[in-house]
């Protein structure tokens, strides 16, 4: 069916490079297939039932020229919710492949997501509009190509929360209520139920991913994959040159250095993906894919979110570095037909490693409020507050946040560990209490012996450590909240996470550890992929 076409709010213009320069699929038929030698298949958007707009990314707005307030939201909704199109918008879904849980899986691609087109600003700035849950693709396996309500509201505040606290990632513009029910196991114990169903309107450069190389790469189909080089090396990698050995090599050089920085930002924060198969890395180093992601709450470098990745803990928090280290390997043998030299693909790879290891260590510099990361001294400090962090169930935003207050002077151990009392899941006692002091004071020596004054300190670890996040529970919370018709809890809980590094008196809600309640209950502390 063809979508009727209307009039955008502001002159903007609609590009499809994609398909202008990559091979695609001749059938436009909608089903499940194979697509070898393809790209992309065009596929439209399966109009819903009543699209409403709940929520609408102003600052994201302004910077692709669209107004900040919606003058008319049922036309926006109607365009992001998938029932109508702009003129220039050519839809389509984008074929990849991947590595899950650390096995190749084939083919997988957009099954519920489509590509609107690319909007280009006056400044040549492109940027790909992608609707998530807008209904069946060729690759959507069986699955319905939808998406609840719940898991959209999850997808667009993490989204724009990590864009505010400076961690690379995919933006979404906007989330539409569909008026359509959706079916879903949520638990996974085969009780399907009902649920409000929505649309998310996510924004990046591209959302190329490791995985639309890894399945020409792995099929042999040299030939597009040099055209999908082409177009890669041309479109985000200009500086690189053409397509050859050398260009491809320097590519895969500068995704590994792009991710290592994003994957230094999830440890700064506190964020585990959750899903950190090849296919929802970024070829840009941006986070994408915001499904059984999660915050950590009390410090547990084995906390996965994830509860399809509780066998191995593939996912959890403390082995996300290893893990985007293992899929850029990954990508790096998807390049072998074209590149054919094992050494320099590794001498590339081992970038990822050396990069990851300096952000890191300049970004725990920051948290801990010394001048630079000096690696000789700092190693073992750092080692020792991982051990330290683990003694007693302790919330990591809130022990960064409030070791600012921490006094550095010769103050009496009392005072040292009162500052952090809010962050403590239960009082400090015994060997964990002692175990605080004696890292404390050794910290409070590095603090003097750092060279920062106690003011420039204090600011620099109040901009490297946030107080607000999208916990866990506060997304459940707000998900019922909105789900009874309560739009402006998402509202205000934006304004929070729009400035998440700025303490605002009236917030402290959305900044306090997790309650005892939300401990076990299902959505607060894990999650099912089901989505
Ligand atoms: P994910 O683990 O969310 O990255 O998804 C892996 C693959 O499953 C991707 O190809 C998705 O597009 C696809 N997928 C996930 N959920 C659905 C759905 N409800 N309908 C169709 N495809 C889906
Ligand atoms: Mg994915």
């Amino acid at each position: 069916m063809t979508l009727p076409v209307l009039t955008p709010p502001a002159d903007v213009r609609l590009d499809a490079r994609f398909l202008r320069e990559l091979p695609g699929d001749p059938e436009l038929r909608v089903f499940s297939r194979q697509v070898p030698g393809a790209c992309w298949s065009r596929v439209a958007p399966t109009p819903v039932a009543d699209p409403k707009l709940l929520a609408w990314s102003s600052d994201l707005a302004a910077d692709l020229g669209l107004p900040t307030t919606p003058p008319d939201p049922d036309a926006l909704a109607a365009v992001f919710g998938g029932n109508a199109l702009w003129p220039g918008m050519d839809p389509y879904a984008a074929r990849y492949g991947g590595h899950q849980f650390g096995h190749w899986a084939g083919q997988l691609g957009d099954g519920r997501a489509i590509t609107l087109g690319e909007l280009v600003r006056p400044t040549g700035e492109r940027f790909e509009l992608q609707l998530k849950g807008a209904g069946r693709t060729p690759y959507s396996r069986g699955a319905d190509g939808r998406a609840v309500l719940r898991s959209s509201l999850r997808e667009f505040v993490c989204s724009e929360a990590m864009h505010h606290l400076g961690v690379p990632t995919t933006r979404a513009l906007s989330l539409v209520r569909t008026g359509d029910a959706v079916v879903r196991d949520m638990f996974y114990d085969g009780n399907p139920a009902e649920e409000p169903g929505a649309v998310v309107c996510r924004v990046a450069p591209t959302f190329l991913r490791l995985g639309n190389f890894e399945i020409l790469g792995r099929t042999r189909d040299e030939r597009t994959l040099v055209r999908l080089l082409d177009h890669t090396l041309a479109a985000w990698f200009p500086h690189l040159g053409p397509t050859s050995p050398s260009s491809v090599v320097a590519m895969l050089e500068q995704v590994c250095r792009a991710t290592a920085v994003m994957v230094a930002h999830w440890m700064r924060v506190g964020f585990v993906h959750g899903v950190m198969n090849t296919d929802n890395l970024s070829i840009l180093g941006l986070t994408v894919d915001y499904v059984p992601y999660g915050w950590l709450e009390p410090y547990e470098p084995g906390w996965t979110p994830n509860t399809t990745d509780l066998p191995g803990r593939r996912y959890a928090f403390g082995n996300q570095p290893r893990v985007a280290g293992w899929n850029l390997a990954r990508f790096a043998e998807a390049l072998l037909p074209v590149v054919n030299d094992v050494p320099a693909l590794e001498r590339a790879l081992a970038s990822y490693a050396r990069t990851f290891d300096e952000t890191h260590g300049a970004f725990m510099a920051d948290k801990l409020g010394f001048e630079r990361f000096c690696p000789g001294v700092d190693r073992a400090l750092f080692t020792d507050l991982d051990e330290t962090l683990q003694a007693a169930p302790v919330d990591m935003t809130l022990f960064y946040r409030h070791l600012a207050d921490v006094p550095v002077g010769d103050v009496p151990d009392e005072a040292l560990l009162a500052p952090l009392e809010p962050a403590f899941y239960q009082p400090l006692r015994g060997e964990a209490w002692e175990r605080w002091r004696q890292w404390l004071r050794r910290w409070g020596e590095r603090v003097r012996d750092g060279g920062l004054s106690d003011a420039a300190r204090v600011r620099t670890m109040n901009k490297t450590n946030p107080l607000y996040v999208p916990r866990n529970y506060l997304a459940s919370t707000v998900i019922e909240q909105v789900e009874r018709g309560d739009v402006g809890a998402l509202t205000s809980w934006m304004e929070a996470l729009r400035a998440p590094y700025d303490a605002r008196p009236g917030l402290e809600r959305y900044a306090g550890r997790r309650p005892e309640w939300a401990r076990n209950r299902a959505g607060c502390s894990m999650l099912s992929c089901s989505s």
